[in-house]
């Protein structure tokens, strides 16, 4: 029978990971994620699945963060019955993380819903709500590493750690050959860690495999190495100078790893006195509950620094509102991470627009994102429909990454050698793929084994007499890693409004609305 893969996320981007595996032992999935960045990319969580939800015999879940895990509860309401396996840790982070994303989805569609009520625009129904992911909670199964578990007759799995998060693992797949075929050996990386993180060690994994899956995030970056005193002496810089601002600092972050890197950071700097005892709010239920996971899979030390007296956790709304009154001197930590979407908009239009306050990014932004239209520049951008005007510091602070850089990911390609048939390059924007591809080549991996696939391309492994039907493919190429209308719809609302301040008259500034309306009209 043939043996397929198709790339149903994280092709020529960094969201959506999704690989649907179809084998002589069934279909399954590596990671079933959401799509994170433009409103082009964010509507696929909208729509159906490329797959029969049905048809799926178990997904094999990298690792819990909600660009590999968050559509799992779509997945199971759209009649999914098998077992998500998945190491221990990432299932307790789970148990958090899904209800969470499911009651964002809820209050998020509550806002548009009431816009586009006003609007005169149709309803829309949330992706799954709070109920939905924690009936798709019940399909978790914990595995461990390192042991090969059989998933179906002829369907194998082994589980490595990839060094990225808590729990996170790179899989390898063995499919057993029928009658006179050989046996399939298959590694999907997941995430790889960068092998010097705050909490995790480096990336491990099998060597000598038939087909290779890498993540390419930083297939184009070059980090410094650092030490634990060099890192916390950057993020020192950074606290230090946005204090003497005058202002907050408010610092997007994903709920689950970040945060806790960041609070361990910022105790020790606390503690030996490099910093002044500032009040730190970690508004976000989500990265409070993870905090706590964190806090019993660690060493001691780490989890004790989680609770430093400075820490305080913002229980409800009403107290996450009440952080607006204050003017200066507090440091916000909220998610989510890319600005998209959580309380953090919230902090960011009260902080925005003030120049002495300080938005500190210190994580990937996905393009099309908010944090990467900050990250760019913008003076102005919109939040919740508002336009706010960007007078705060903006400061990027990239050395908290959980993704090994372009020599790290070399380390790890190098180190699965032989790969006898290919290596697939996913999880990247097409630039940072294919400088990576480049290096690759210059480093002897043969051409012929590297391929670059688009979102929903199916790639035949082996091929037998049956026939698989086709997958429908969702968008047009190279639309993952780019902006979209809407990007440019902002920004051409935020120009117009600018050019008609700065205008001196009324009567040029209705000279130039005239000339826009009938360009409009005659296009
Ligand atoms: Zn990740």
């Amino acid at each position: 029978m043939t043996l397929s893969v198709t790339f149903c996320g994280a092709a020529g981007g960094v969201t959506g990971s999704c690989y649907l595996l179809r084998t002589p032992a069934g279909n399954f999935l590596i990671d079933c994620g959401m799509f994170q960045g433009s409103k082009t990319v964010k509507e696929l969580n909208y729509g159906p699945f490329p797959f029969d939800a049905s048809d799926i015999r178990a997904v094999l879940l990298t690792h819990a963060h909600i660009d590999h895990s968050g559509l799992i509860p779509k997945l199971v309401k759209a009649g999914f019955v098998g077992v998500v396996f998945a190491t221990e840790p990432t299932c307790d982070l789970l148990t958090y993380m899904l209800p969470d994303s499911g009651y964002i989805q809820e209050t998020e569609v509550d806002r548009l819903n009431r816009r586009n009520a006003r609007r005169g625009r149709p309803q829309v129904e949330p992706i799954y709500t709070r109920e939905d992911a924690e009936k798709a909670l019940k399909r978790l199964r914990p595995v461990e590493y390192h042991q090969w578990i059989e998933i179906a007759p002829g369907f194998e799995v082994r589980y490595w750690d990839a060094g990225h998060i808590l729990g996170s693992a790179s899989i390898e797949v063995r499919i057993d050959g029928e009658p006179g075929h050989k046996t399939r050996h298959l590694l999907f990386s997941g995430d790889i860690g960068t092998g010097e993180a705050v909490f995790n060690d480096a990336p491990e994994g099998p060597s000598d495999v038939d087909y290779l899956f890498v993540e390419t995030t930083y297939g184009d970056r070059q980090r410094v190495d650092m030490t634990a005193d060099e890192r916390r002496t950057m993020l020192a810089t950074e606290v230090r100078e946005a204090l003497i601002a005058g202002g907050n600092l408010v610092i997007p972050s994903f709920a689950v790893a970040r945060t806790q890197e960041l609070l361990v950071d910022l105790a020790a700097l606390f503690n030996s006195g490099q910093l002044p005892k500032a009040d730190v709010f970690i508004d976000s239920p989500l990265a409070q509950r993870a905090t706590g996971v964190f806090a019993r899979y660690l060493d001691a030390q780490d989890a004790r620094a989680l609770n430093h007296p400075n820490f305080h956790m913002v229980p409800d709304v009403e107290a996450s509102i009440q952080l607006a009154r204050i003017k200066g001197g507090a440091i916000i930590l909220s998610a989510s991470g890319m600005c998209d979407a959580g309380r953090v908009r919230y902090h960011l239009k009260n902080n925005l627009w003030r120049p002495e306050c300080t938005v500190l990014l210190v994580g990937y932004q996905a393009a099309g994102s908010l944090g990467r239209i900050l990250l760019s520049g913008a003076k102005n951008v919109r939040i919740h429909g508002d336009q706010i005007q960007v007078r705060a510091r903006v400061r990027n602070l990239d050395i908290y990454s959980g993704h090994a850089d372009q020599q790290t990911l070399l380390e790890w390609v190098k180190a699965r050698q032989p790969v006898h048939k290919a290596i697939f390059l996913t999880h990247g924007e097409n630039p940072a793929r294919t400088t990576f591809r480049d290096l690759l080549i210059a480093n002897d991996i043969p051409a012929k084994l590297l391929s670059s696939p688009s979102l929903d391309e199916t790639v035949v492994l082996r091929r037998g007499k049956d026939h698989q039907p086709p997958i429908t493919r969702r968008l047009g190429h190279d639309v993952m890693s780019r902006e979209d209308w809407h990007n440019d719809y902002a920004r051409t609302l935020t120009a117009l409004s600018e050019k008609l301040a700065a205008l001196s008259t009324n009567r040029q500034r209705e000279k130039l609305l005239a000339k826009l309306t009938s360009t409009i009209e005659r296009s």
